[in-house]
């Protein structure tokens, strides 16, 4: 961490302090964490604030992960930074993953800001704006998501050897949170009227192995889904190898524990589950998927995919594409192969062609989409329990238990004929349905 003199960042009347989070979950959570810390500390704090204040501390929570976030995060540095240079802001503050990966480059590039941390920098950046970190304020956080829903971190970093992953470079090797720490956490929620809890981590099923001595993700899903008022559990970023089947007899025996599963596959040929470090081969994956089907009837299963990856060839792609087919994932993402510096696939040669990359890109979620409008034509009909997140122009728009926010189908309701408050329950009867998103009917 390196900042100018303290004293000139601390004034007698605590500015306003605006948080931006750039990338993924993990720095949302990591965002609410600092700015519950920031109002423990009685700043008044904002998030992504429309307008920005001249004595504005601006705190940018950066992604380093791929080129195009990277990108994204030092282009929201320097639009803060000319805000800086005009006096519209106060000062500017970085912080998160691309800090955590670039910092002395950053820092001898763009001089105008006033402290870079990493992601492992609470209390530094706290004490730089004149604030205490305050312990008993653990498990509390501000949240920037809509209150009726929370994305729950628990775990920080990798230890997985994934050779495109730059990940572990900028948060560190896995650490499981305490179990009684992340029930406490889920009751503060809920007491605060949050109804469902998306477990986020790198890694979510390396959890309690560094700890505990075991994986025990399936004794947390218990005791978070016995906490009062917590009515769904998501499971996020899910690991393929070694994956621990004991959590499906958690999601088979709570109502509460979604039957929905984020499991990040990246690849299927064996040449390139080989070569990405995976510990996974074609056959194995394939089995899991069918034995996490056969456990868990209906499960609806997300996975992420990365085409052009180092030594891809038109074989290994046609494997994938003819797999996406057959396997019939309910929701799906896929990125091109990003050529990141400090990973182990940096050493091998970037042989595929960014178009190329990106048609291959293309082809699997044209795949996708016809599989999602096949399988949304099959739930015309029938009714379904849905989460109102918001209401989004003429529709109240909300999701089922197989659909997590920001990335998978919503379910859309005519707000003229229906009206529903935003944080609650409603059964919804499907009547149309087109490749992303559901239409229905609130029926009793
Ligand atoms: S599991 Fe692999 S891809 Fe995911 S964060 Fe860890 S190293 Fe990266």
């Amino acid at each position: 961490m390196r900042t100018k003199s303290v004293d000139k960042l601390k004034t007698n009347t605590k500015p306003r302090v605006n948080v931006v989070t750039l990338g993924c979950s993990k720095n949302v959570y990591d965002s609410e964490v600092l700015m519950g810390q920031l109002k423990g500390n009685a700043f008044d704090v904002v998030h992504e604030a429309e307008k920005v204040g001249k004595n504005d501390i601006v705190v940018i929570n950066t992604c380093g992960f791929i080129d195009n976030a990277k990108q994204e995060s030092i282009d929201t540095i320097l639009q803060y930074s000319a805000l800086k240079e005009q006096g519209k802001v106060g000062k500017v503050i970085v912080t998160g993953c691309l800090s955590e990966r670039y910092k002395p480059e950053l820092e001898a590039e763009i001089t105008s800001v006033d402290a870079w941390f990493g992601t492992n920098d609470l209390q530094n950046l706290l004490q730089t704006v004149g604030a205490d970190y305050k312990h008993e304020l653990i498990g509390e956080r501000l949240l920037t998501t809509p209150s009726h829903f929370a994305y729950f971190k628990i775990a920080e970093g990798c230890n997985r050897p994934c050779s495109f992953c730059a990940i572990p470079l900028m948060r560190g090797k896995h650490v499981s949170k305490p179990m009684d720490e992340l029930v406490t956490e889920a009751r503060k929620l809920a007491a605060n009227g949050t109804k469902e809890l998306i477990l986020i981590a790198q890694d979510l099923t390396y959890y309690g192995l560094d700890i505990y001595g075991k994986r025990n993700l399936d004794e947390l899903l218990r005791r978070l889904s016995d906490v009062n008022g917590i009515e769904w559990i998501r499971l996020q970023y899910a690991y393929p190898s070694g994956f621990p089947m004991e959590i499906l007899d958690a999601m088979n025996e709570r109502a509460n524990i979604c039957k929905y599963l984020d499991m990040p596959l990246q690849h299927i040929s064996d040449n390139m589950l080989k070569s990405m470090r995976r510990g996974i081969t074609k056959q194995k994956t394939i089995d899991l998927v069918n034995q996490i089907r056969d456990k868990v009837p209906g499960i609806a299963m997300r996975t992420t995919l990365i085409t052009g990856y180092p030594g891809e060839t038109e074989q290994d792609f046609n494997e994938m594409a003819q797999w996406v087919e057959e396997t019939r994932f309910d929701r799906l993402g896929c990125f091109t192969y990003s050529h990141e510096e400090k990973t182990h696939a940096y050493s091998l040669e970037d042989d595929v062609a960014e178009e190329v990359k990106q048609e291959r890109a293309d082809a699997i979620m044209e795949i996708q989409q016809g599989i999602s409008f096949e399988k949304n034509q099959g739930k015309i009909g029938k009714t379904f329990k849905v989460l109102i997140d918001k209401k989004d122009g003429e529709y109240f728009a909300g999701r089922t238990e197989f659909d997590s926010p920001e990335v998978d189908n919503e379910v859309l309701i005519d707000a003229n004929l229906h009206y529903a408050t935003p944080g609650s329950f409603v059964n919804v009867q499907i009547d149309s349905a087109e490749d992303f998103d559901l239409y229905g009917q609130i029926v009793k």
